[in-house]
């Protein structure tokens, strides 16, 4: 583990920065250049081996928020995901993935790993022990994603980093939904974290990005493999994901504080059956939760009462978006068994308890009040429908 001897504001806005030395400007400029020097330099650089004077930065800033040694960026969370367990794996090795996860890398590893000849195990649930179930002798990786996509169910992060690491297996966690602001899995004891940039890290849904950070031997390993695949980021847009980490600490704290007040709301509601937020007093993992992150994050997902249509609902929305992605600085809500896990057959999300009627609710940085009043008025326009097609 590497901490920085900054705080984490101070991370966000300096670490990583490339200094001005022509100029003296006071933000890092942006080298596009695809085309270095190659004799009598240090490194030789190149954009698709990662390390452009942009991409090198910014890894820092990725490296020192999640206490690791070393950062990578990528072109997308897909490519970072992907390009760790390629990797990591290879013909007649076996991975233990966790049920609960982003349809997307649930998707990768079944239509990619047959392929390969990579075998794999989808636990049964998120308890350490359903992770123990799993393993075989040919086990090399374990993949986590805490809170998940779209449940919010917490896995125990450092109790799935012991089981790995006395079979040492590698251990892999999607650290989306969380952020380093509100969870630094390093900590306890995971090697590598993941992260769809495109989310918090990016923040204001404009930027596709990805993100890895560990150990440099570990980086060692991955760099070796991405640089085959390629899925490295422009030089625009990694200054761009710079320029948004600078404020990602306080966006995500009011994102922590708007989601914790909305997650009440409508655990209160009359019209509301099912809230799912971890930092929520009856949520299953509340304390385990409480035990492992900081913040307990923007991301909330709830099920209206029987009868009224969750699509409907949406649809009335005036002020909260319906939208695909998360983690903007505006609200947004989808239906999960339309978009993130549209891919996932029917019994599969049956199986995770993804329903139809499930809403995402990913809280932005709007006055709390104006949400609450949009919430409102959304549900009194499906009740008002419903009774006018009834009469
Ligand atoms: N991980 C999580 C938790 C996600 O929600 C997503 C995308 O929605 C991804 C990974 C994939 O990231 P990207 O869309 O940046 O490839």
């Amino acid at each position: 583990m590497s901490k920085s001897k900054y705080g984490l504001n101070t991370i966000c806005t300096h670490v990583g920065e490339i200094k001005d030395e022509q100029f003296k400007g006071a933000v890092s400029p942006i080298y596009m250049s695809t085309s270095y020097q190659f004799d009598e330099v240090d490194v030789k650089r190149y954009p698709r081996y990662f390390n452009t004077p942009n991409q090198e930065f910014l890894s820092k800033k990725i490296a020192a928020l999640e206490h690791a040694e070393s950062g990578m960026i990528f072109g997308s969370g897909m490519a970072a995901i992907s390009t760790v367990f390629l990797a990591f794996l290879k013909q007649g090795d076996h991975v233990v993935v966790q049920n609960t996860l982003y349809g997307g890398t649930s998707n990768f590893i079944r239509e990619e790993f047959p392929k390969y000849g990579i075998e794999f195990t989808f636990t049964d649930g998120y308890e350490v022990s359903d992770f123990e179930a799993a393993i075989q002798p040919n086990t090399k990786l374990i993949h986590i994603e805490t809170p998940s996509n779209p449940l919010l169910t917490i896995t125990d992060i450092k109790g799935v980093a012991d089981l790995a690491k006395s079979k040492n297996i590698v251990t892999t966690i999607d650290n989306t939904f969380a952020s380093p602001v509100n969870q630094t899995p390093i900590d306890f004891g995971i090697d590598i974290v993941i992260h769809s940039a495109t989310k918090y890290l990016g923040g204001h849904s404009d930027i596709l990005a990805g993100a890895v950070a560990c150990n440099s031997v570990h980086m060692n390993t991955i760099f070796n493999v991405a640089k085959n695949l390629g899925g490295s980021l422009s030089d625009m847009t990694v200054w761009m994901l710079e320029r948004s980490m600078k404020t990602l600490a306080l966006r995500v704290k009011a994102q922590n504080k708007n989601a914790k007040k909305l997650a009440q709301f409508l655990s209160n509601h009359n019209d509301v059956k099912q809230v799912y937020y971890p930092g929520l007093k009856s949520h299953p993992q509340y304390n385990l939760a409480k035990s492992q992150m900081k913040g307990f994050g923007g991301m909330l997902s709830f099920e209206l009462v029987d009868g009224l249509d969750a699509m409907a609902f949406q649809k009335a929305l005036k002020l909260i978006k319906s939208s695909m992605s998360l983690a903007g600085v505006e609200s947004t809500m989808l239906s999960p068994h339309k978009t993130s896990h549209a891919l996932m057959t029917q019994e599969e999300r049956d199986k995770i308890g993804v329903s139809d009627n499930l809403i995402r609710f990913s809280v932005g940085i709007e006055s709390k009040k104006d949400l609450i009043a949009d919430i409102e008025q959304a549900i009194e326009a499906v009740k008002s429908s419903k009774l006018q097609v009834q009469n």
